[in-house]
């Protein structure tokens, strides 16, 4: 099989909205959104007036708990055992929840989980109903992408070495120098998870903040060998908490601050170009090599691909601009 042959991913895309309660970073201004049917989303401006209408797969509103908002992820890891790439994005501008979705706010409480969490919790579930049938080896990679270079949050060493994309022949594993981690449970996965966690914490205390500045990468991989068949499989989940999309004027920001900006600005545009192209059908070209997180995840989002989208909205009045802006990026990929 190859991976490298561009597909598109129509009808592979699907995007989710999230808007987060009112009021969780202490802006009490008034809740601007409203969730109607069937993945309807209005966004309306009470000063102006001003009302937009949006769609999506689904909107999840304040009150969605983290196990409604992992529901529809559930059928992806199941595909990710049977050898498909799945990409599943967190998007929105800093503040928004992503952070929320992907890793969720209390790993101590199961309810407070997020998207990591279960989905690794799901594959070990699957892993341990097909005993006897078929066999699984999981490993994780987690990378981090900062000012558009490539950091190994999984070393050891903590040598903060850069990293370099290099094509190669399976999917998944296009950063040869990268940390990979065997994993076979999920206590396992959570003590592989702080250790990455600490040493992002490492690099933000030297910069400030780098968390909102940076895309995270999780990675998931998995190599099965059906006893039955005989047949082997090999998938790759990428769970990635993207920066912050909020967009910064040149007003507001000079030097390090600017250059981070730009980064994230081309980096998040680049991805937008690259669904919006594999969402058509008959894709002729699809740009990849516009950023290193297009390029780190060519492989998984060409082929055998599944992807999903979840946009974060912030309710609050104040975010009203970069709503719109986080709303049309959704409309535009899915
Ligand atoms: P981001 O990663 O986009 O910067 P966070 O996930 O850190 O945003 O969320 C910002 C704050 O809002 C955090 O304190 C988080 O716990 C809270 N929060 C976000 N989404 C939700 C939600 N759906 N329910 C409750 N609290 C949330
Ligand atoms: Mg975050």
């Amino acid at each position: 099989r190859l991976y490298n042959e561009v597909q598109d991913l129509k009808g592979n895309i699907r995007v989710f909205c999230r808007v987060r309660p009112a009021g969780a970073t202490g802006d009490a201004s008034a809740g601007c959104t409203e969730i109607g049917e069937d993945g309807e989303l209005a966004l309306y401006n009470p000063r102006s007036g001003m009302r937009k209408q949006f769609k999506y797969d689904r909107v999840f509103g304040a009150g969605s708990s983290q196990e409604e908002v992992y529901e529809d992820t559930k059928a992806l890891i199941r595909s990710v055992l049977d050898g498909y790439n799945v990409c599943i994005f967190a998007y929105g501008q800093t503040g928004s929840g992503k952070t929320h979705t992907m890793a969720g706010s209390d790993v101590e409480d199961y309810a407070g989980r997020g998207i990591n969490y279960r989905a690794l919790d799901d594959l070990f579930a699957i892993n341990e109903e097909r005993q006897g049938e078929a066999e699984y080896v999981v490993r994780v990679q987690l990378l981090e992408i900062y000012n558009e270079q490539l950091r190994d949050l999984l070393d050891s060493s903590r040598s903060g070495r850069r990293l370099e994309i290099r094509n190669t022949e399976r999917s998944g594993l296009n950063v040869p120098e990268a940390t990979q981690v065997d994993v076979s449970s999920r206590e396992e996965v959570v003590r592989v998870m702080e250790i990455g966690a600490r040493n992002r914490a490492v690099a933000e205390t030297k910069m400030n903040e780098r968390s909102s500045r940076s895309h995270s990468v999780l990675t998931v991989i998995v190599d099965g060998i059906s006893h039955i068949t005989g047949q082997r499989t090999h998938g790759c989940l990428h769970l990635i908490d993207l920066a912050g999309s909020e967009r910064v004027g040149r007003s507001e920001a000079t030097g390090d601050r600017l250059e981070e900006a730009k980064h994230i600005n081309r980096s998040l545009s680049a991805l937008g170009d690259v669904m919006a192209a594999l969402a058509q059908r008959n894709t002729k070209h699809v740009p990849f090599r516009n950023s290193k997180l297009t390029q780190l995840l060519q492989d998984s989002l060409c082929g055998q691909a599944k992807a999903m989208m979840f946009i974060h909205i912030a309710p609050e009045e104040s975010s009203h601009g970069e709503s719109i802006s986080t709303l049309g990026f959704g409309a535009r990929v899915s």
